[in-house]
Order: structure tokens, then C-alpha cells, then sequence
């Protein structure tokens, strides 16, 4: 999962390949312990946001509470609305919309977010805070912001977190660990991706050793849906398209769903992320794409690939970013315009690696 010095992420970014350094660390630590008694902290996590930007917000952000910081905002760009599966962790009470974020905070935290642009409209709090620091484990991270704590062989960005939570000398509770469990089961696809590393199962210990409930917690994030759902993924499903000669040959499997949809099933647009998961399962295919309508003529793309596929590649030329097997961008015209750019830039994507023959193995996803 690791970008070799020299490969094509760090090539085309320019950011390096090795996670933060003791100094890193060290200005990390001492942005957060110089703060001023009366401090306000304004945490950001990235537009749209999945388990692992809440879950390590909140998370880290319940770890700040301990350490006495009580001036303490968690947001992020666009509608104020929790994801559904979501709205029960640790520390909502953290948040607030981001038109009511500090306009001007003494420190800005940013988690899981590879680019400014994931920021969106509060991206401006970059340069009105005092200073900031970058919590992310993308190989396509920019750089952005003052202190970068970005590790892309982290499986997800709340290691990064609890990293620095340690360093801190903050300890866990069950409150804090559920965050990061949240974002650590989700980014590693509950512990089934490549990026499933012995110090994933080793965090994974010490986040349970608090007495958090994982159960219930799989049930809430991964197993719950609305009926309504449960009918519209069928339907979805049923309209997926095989296409054997895509990507050179390796396959790719796609489909469509539209606000349509949605609006006759009466779901939120929540309910399509875990979509991708039932569409990358496609033995036939190295690559899978689902577009969800997000406008008139505008999808957001999930991409997904099994191995011989670099889709963050894909992404990057098609205006996102994400990780090598699992990516995304907003595409505008209507699907088949969409997945026609995609299918031009899959026949030059390759990874170079022998493609992964089993059905539902990937490297992590968020
Ligand atoms: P998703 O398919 O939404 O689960 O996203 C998979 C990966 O692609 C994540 O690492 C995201 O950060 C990244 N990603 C998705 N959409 C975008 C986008 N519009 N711009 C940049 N990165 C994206
Ligand atoms: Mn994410
Ligand atoms: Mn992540």
C-alpha cells in the first residue's frame, strides 16, 4: 500500500512516501500543548464524511476534551447532516454546522482529508487559524496546512490519531476508542483489506480493551439499512453492467443510481456508500465503479480495484484522488458520458501487478 520513493503517487503529488518524522511529531505535540487556557480548537474532517473522518474527529476530539480544552468545535463542509449509521457515536455533541464554525480558531485540525479541496468552504480557516495540523494516511496528500502528521501506510487516519493522542499522554476510554474503532473498521473493510496490518490488530486490542462494544457496533455502521434500501440496492444491482474487454482486459463492472431512485425508494443518499461493496464482489472484474447522482449532470464515482488496476490514477485524471485500489471524483454529463471517460483512462491504468483472482479480496477503501 506504501508508495516507494519514486513511484507514480509520489511522482505526481510530490508528497512523500514515509510517514511523519520526530518532528513532526514534536510540532504536532507542541501546537496542541501551547495552547492558551481560553483556546478555540475548530476540528474539520472531509466533505461527505464516512467512519473514518468522524470517527477519528470525534474520537480525538473527546481525546482533546480530556486534556482540558474546552473551546472546542468539530465540523464539516457542506450539509450538517451525520450519516445515518453514524448519528449515535462519542462526541456529536461536538459538532456544529460549518457556517457556525470559529471563523478565526487558534488551532485547525484536519482529518482524512488528501486535498484542500475536500475541505470545501472551510478551507479559508487554513490561513485565519493560528496554525494547523493534518491528520491523513492518503499517499495523494498535497501537503497542505502547517504541521503534517500524513501516513500512508496508516490503515486508516485514527491511527494517526490515537498516535498522536498517545503522544499526548491522553488515555483511551471507551468513549474515544469507539471513534477510532469506528474509523479503523471502516477503512479496513472490518479488518478484511490488504492494509490489515499486525498493528492494525494490535490498535484494534487496545481500542476493545476499553470495554467498547464491537457488536454493536459492526451492527449500527456495516449491518443496518431501511427496507427501502434493502429494495433499491436490488434494483440497482439488477442494472449492473459487465464489461469483460474494459481496463485491458481485466474487466469492469458498474452501475447507475440516480436521484430517481433514491426519491421512489425514499432514501438519503447515505444509504449508496456501502453500494460499491456489493458491486467490487464481481469475480469477472478487476475494476468496479458505482456513480451516484448527486445532481442534474453530476455523479459522484466510487471506484474500486482488485490489484491490477491503479484507480487512483483514474481518479487523479478525472479531477479526484484516493488510494491505489480505491478512489472517486465528481463526473458531470449523464452516466454514459461519465463511465466512457472512465473506460479511456482504465486502458492506460494499470498497476503492473498480477491481478488478484479472488473474488472479494481489496486493499482498504477509505
Ligand atoms: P469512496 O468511494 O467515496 O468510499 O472513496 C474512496 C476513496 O476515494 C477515498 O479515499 C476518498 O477520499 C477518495 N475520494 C472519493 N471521492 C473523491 C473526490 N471527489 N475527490 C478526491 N478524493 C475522493
Ligand atoms: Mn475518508
Ligand atoms: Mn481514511
Amino acid at each position: 500500500m506504501t508508495a516507494a520513493p519514486g513511484t507514480a503517487d509520489e511522482l505526481r503529488t510530490g508528497s512523500p512516501s514515509a510517514g511523519p518524522g520526530e518532528d513532526d511529531w514534536a510540532a504536532a505535540v507542541a501546537a496542541v500543548r501551547g495552547l492558551p487556557a481560553d483556546a478555540r480548537v475548530l476540528l474539520i474532517c472531509h466533505v461527505n464524511p464516512d467512519g473514518d473522518a468522524l470517527g477519528s474527529m470525534l474520537g480525538f476530539g473527546l481525546g482533546l476534551r480530556r486534556l482540558g480544552v474546552h473551546r472546542l468545535q468539530a465540523t464539516f463542509p457542506g450539509p450538517p447532516e451525520v450519516p445515518e449509521p453514524f448519528r449515535w457515536l462519542p462526541g456529536l455533541d461536538l459538532l456544529v454546522p460549518a457556517d457556525e464554525a470559529y471563523p478565526d480558531p487558534d488551532l485547525v485540525v484536519c482529518f482524512d482529508a488528501a486535498s484542500e479541496s475536500r475541505l470545501g468552504d472551510l478551507v479559508d480557516r487554513l490561513d485565519t487559524a493560528g496554525t494547523s495540523i493534518v491528520l491523513d494516511h492518503h499517499a495523494s496528500n498535497t501537503g497542505f496546512g502547517a504541521v503534517h502528521l500524513v501516513d500512508p501506510t496508516a490503515a486508516a487516519t485514527s491511527v494517526v490519531a490515537e498516535q498522536l493522542l498517545s503522544r499526548l499522554d491522553v488515555p483511551l476510554d471507551a468513549e474515544i476508542a469507539t471513534g477510532l474503532y469506528v474509523a479503523l473498521t471502516t477503512d479496513t473493510g472490518s479488518f478484511r483489506f490488504a492494509a490489515t496490518t499486525p498493528e492494525v490488530h494490535r490498535l484494534a486490542a487496545r481500542l476493545l480493551a476499553t470495554g467498547l462494544h464491537p457488536g454493536d457496533i459492526s451492527r449500527e455502521v456495516f449491518d443496518t439499512r431501511p427496507f427501502g434500501a434493502v429494495r433499491l440496492f436490488g434494483e440497482v444491482l439488477g442494472r449492473a453492467r459487465l464489461e469483460p474487454e474494459a481496463a485491458a482486459g481485466h474487466g469492469l463492472v458498474w452501475t447507475d443510481a440516480t436521484l430517481d431512485d433514491l426519491a421512489r425508494h425514499d432514501q438519503q443518499p447515505y444509504v449508496l456508500e456501502s453500494l460499491i461493496d456489493s458491486v467490487r464482489c464481481t469475480a469477472e472484474a478487476d475494476v468496479a465503479c458505482v456513480l451516484k447522482q448527486v445532481g442534474p449532470v453530476e455523479w459522484a464515482v466510487s471506484m474500486r480495484s482488485k490489484g491490477a488496476v491503479d484507480v487512483s490514477a483514474v481518479a487523479v485524471a478525472l479531477g479526484g484522488g484516493g488510494h491505489r485500489f480505491a478512489a472517486g471524483f465528481t463526473g458531470s454529463g449523464d452516466a454514459e458520458q461519465v463511465i466512457a471517460r472512465i473506460r479511456v483512462e482504465l486502458a492506460g491504468a494499470l498497476t503492473g501487478g498480477p491481478a488478484h483472482a479472488d473474488g472479494c479480496r481489496s486493499s482498504r477503501t477509505r
